[in-house]
């Protein structure tokens, strides 16, 4: 997975890749956007689901993750941030499996519930089925 982003890797403090892959079979694939200021930069993985999600997919089975810091290799599993958990958990199975990449050849796998065990919902919805 080559982690790179909609042409604008020069200006990326960070390069993360994500690739989510659809119940339909369908690769998802999506990098990190850098905007001026914080608030409206978006991560590789959200970018990923929105896009199945607009694509009308909403049944998912995995998700990779790889990248870091732009200028130099990754020093680092990259794992998914928290809102990124959070918005993954609502959408997605509770098991799925997510791979953290580091190199190819390094790998760490975890659950979306390992990876956010005491999630929030809105009161008076489940975990996935019921999205507002
Ligand atoms: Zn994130």
């Amino acid at each position: 997975m080559e982690a790179s982003c909609c042409g604008m890797a020069e200006t990326l403090r960070e390069r993360v890749g994500a690739a989510l892959l659809g119940g339909d079979g369908r690769l998802y694939c999506a990098g990190n956007i850098e905007c001026w200021g914080q608030t409206p930069s978006i991560c590789a993985e959200r970018t990923a689901l929105f896009k199945a999600l607009s694509e009308l997919c909403t049944d998912f089975a995995a998700l990779a993750v790889c990248g870091g810091p732009a200028d130099r290799e990754p020093e680092d599993f990259c794992t998914p941030c928290g809102v990124c958990r959070q918005v993954l958990l609502q959408f997605c199975p509770l098991d799925m499996p997510v791979l953290c990449v580091k190199r190819p050849q390094e790998v760490r796998e975890y659950t979306l519930a390992q990876l956010l065990p005491d999630y929030w919902t809105r009161p008076g919805t489940s975990q996935q089925g019921e999205h507002p």
